[in-house]
């Protein structure tokens, strides 16, 4: 038995309850209550704000090195508890251990990412001669919202408190209603390291989200999730001209080229498809196979995935977890439904971990769909899910053309055995990010690519120097030498 987990809000440093508690129960076991969030009001994220408010004062005069101290210390108070974290965020989110200890990680790394070029890229330039001094400085912007979504809610969390603070901005964070307890588990412990008011968290959904975006204390917007709800908070940063940073949603193509070799595709490919059942933002949505071997590449997909064993994150034995919440899960089977009914082939793949337990989560099995339209909703569409589509092309121009025909452009790969083909076609992605021959960062990409979307996939970058630039403001100072005494 575990116990139920209680959490409430943080407010300048003091916990705050609410009348109003939210329930989180298990998606893989819905029968089990987690545990409960106080639920935030507008009032709640008004004192937040002030709080946070209050607190960029002297926080923003805080020498950079001891910023970065106090991001680093609290990382490793992270780490200390990171497989605790991993395991609940598993029974509110639904995950796998491995997936959530990896979501985990990424929030660790993401704070000592940031605390380690903070010093170097927070210097100011100056440049002098004989009549002026001129100083181009890098200046915190004030409160940021930050909102986050639930699918990898640790490492996308941390991936905004990082640059925010040590940039010497402060915060309040509204994690998502269906994954709040690891979250703000983890942001009352690094509260810890920082002075009252630096970072805030306040439970809630729409509304609190909504509040946040709409207060005028608010200087910066960060905010990670659908389209959909990226285009309702732009609205309300136009109001006051608030910064914002959207990390939206995507319909990430993958092309497989004619020269590509399918067993050395498939395992690589499954890689970009179905971690965490679909729901990555910058997961393959869509996949665009030569028509001449489609039946040969289907069915090596279909072999390759239907090794998956769908069953609880916790189950040692699970290497397909459910799916985060019942709005996702009818969407997802309305668009496999649709696929049948239109007369596509669909495979319902992989084996059931826990039959007694099927029904009591949001189990959805792997699901690969061929002869399916090109305007198929499940193509068209961000299914976030387990389903995939493969599309039949005859020409390269093509496939490109299809995997650009649309409002997304987050990630994209291309599949080949020819780097330079692979790099020129690469090219004319319309997306933030392209991977050619896997879906999914190399180190070496970790440490060097910046990562958002072009088009209604967001608006700015996270990692690396690049993200930390979306949370300062350059202030340009001008000192005119002549009217002023010799300094002795
Ligand atoms: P969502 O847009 O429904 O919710 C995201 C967050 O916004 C939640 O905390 C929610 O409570 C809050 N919110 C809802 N309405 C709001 C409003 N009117 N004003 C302010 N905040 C509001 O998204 P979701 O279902 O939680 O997450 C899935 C989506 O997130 C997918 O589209 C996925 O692609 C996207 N995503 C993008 C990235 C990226 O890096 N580009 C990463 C992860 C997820």
């Amino acid at each position: 038995m575990h116990e139920i987990i209680k959490l409430n809000m943080l407010i300048n440093g003091r916990e705050v309850d609410s009348p109003h508690q939210l329930e989180v129960r298990d998606p893989g076991k819905l029968t089990d209550v987690v545990g409960t969030v106080a639920m935030g009001s507008a009032s709640n994220v008004h004192d937040a704000v002030c709080a946070a408010h209050a607190a960029f004062q002297s926080w923003r005069l805080m020498p950079v090195h001891e910023r970065v101290q106090s991001l680093m210390a609290g990382a490793a108070a992270m780490e200390e508890v990171s497989t605790q974290l991993a395991t609940t965020l598993v029974r509110e989110q639904g995950m796998l251990l491995r997936e959530t200890q990896r979501d985990v990680n990424n929030g660790i790394k993401s704070l000592r990412e940031m605390g380690s070029i903070a010093e170097d890229f927070l210097q100011a330039e100056q440049f002098e001669d004989e009549d002026s001094l001129v100083r181009v400085e890098k200046a915190p912007r004030g409160v940021i919202a930050a909102i986050v979504p639930w699918n990898a809610p640790m490492g996308l969390t941390m991936g905004k408190v990082g640059p925010a603070l040590a940039a010497g901005n402060t915060l309040v964070v509204k994690p998502s209603a269906f994954a709040p307890l690891a979250v703000s588990q983890a942001l009352k412990l690094l509260a810890g390291f920082f002075p009252p008011g630096t970072i805030n968290v306040v439970h809630g959904d729409a509304d609190v989200g909504s509040a946040l975006t709409h207060h005028p204390l608010v200087r910066q917007i960060s905010f990670t999730g659908g389209t959909k709800t990226g285009k309702a908070v732009m609205a309300a940063a136009a109001e006051s001209i608030k910064n914002i940073n959207l990390e939206l949603g995507g319909n990430d193509p993958a092309i497989i080229l004619d020269d590509a070799d399918p067993a050395l595709v498939v395992p690589e490919l499954i890689k970009g498809i179905f971690p965490r059942s679909g729901q990555v933002c910058y997961a393959v949505k869509r996949v665009y196979v030569p028509a001449r071997i489609m039946p040969s590449f289907f069915d090596a997909l279909c072999a390759a995935v239907d090794q998956y064993q769908v069953g609880h994150g916790l189950n040692p034995l699970s290497t397909f977890a459910p799916m985060n919440n019942h709005k996702q899960y009818d969407y997802v089977l309305g668009l496999i439904a649709q696929c049948r009914q239109a007369g596509a082939i669909v495979r319902e793949l992989g084996s059931r971990l826990e039959p007694d337990n099927w029904n009591n989560g949001l189990y959805v099995q792997p699901t690969v769909i061929k002869d399916v339209a090109p305007t198929a909703e499940l193509v068209v569409a961000e299914q976030f899910g387990p389903a995939i589509p493969l599309v039949a092309y005859d020409t390269e121009e093509q496939a490109l053309q299809m995997a650009n025909d649309t409002e997304y452009g987050l990630a994209s790969s291309i599949w080949t055995s020819d780097p330079n083909r692979g790099l020129a076609l690469s090219s004319r992605l319309e997306a933030g990010v392209t991977f050619v021959n896997s879906h999914a960062r190399t180190p070496l990409g970790e440490r060097h690519m910046p990562f958002g979307g072009a088009k209604q996939s967001g608006i700015g970058r996270v990692r690396t120097p690049i993200g930390l630039a979306e949370y300062v403001e350059y202030h340009a100072i001008s000192l005119n030498k002549k009217n002023c005494q010799p300094q002795t």
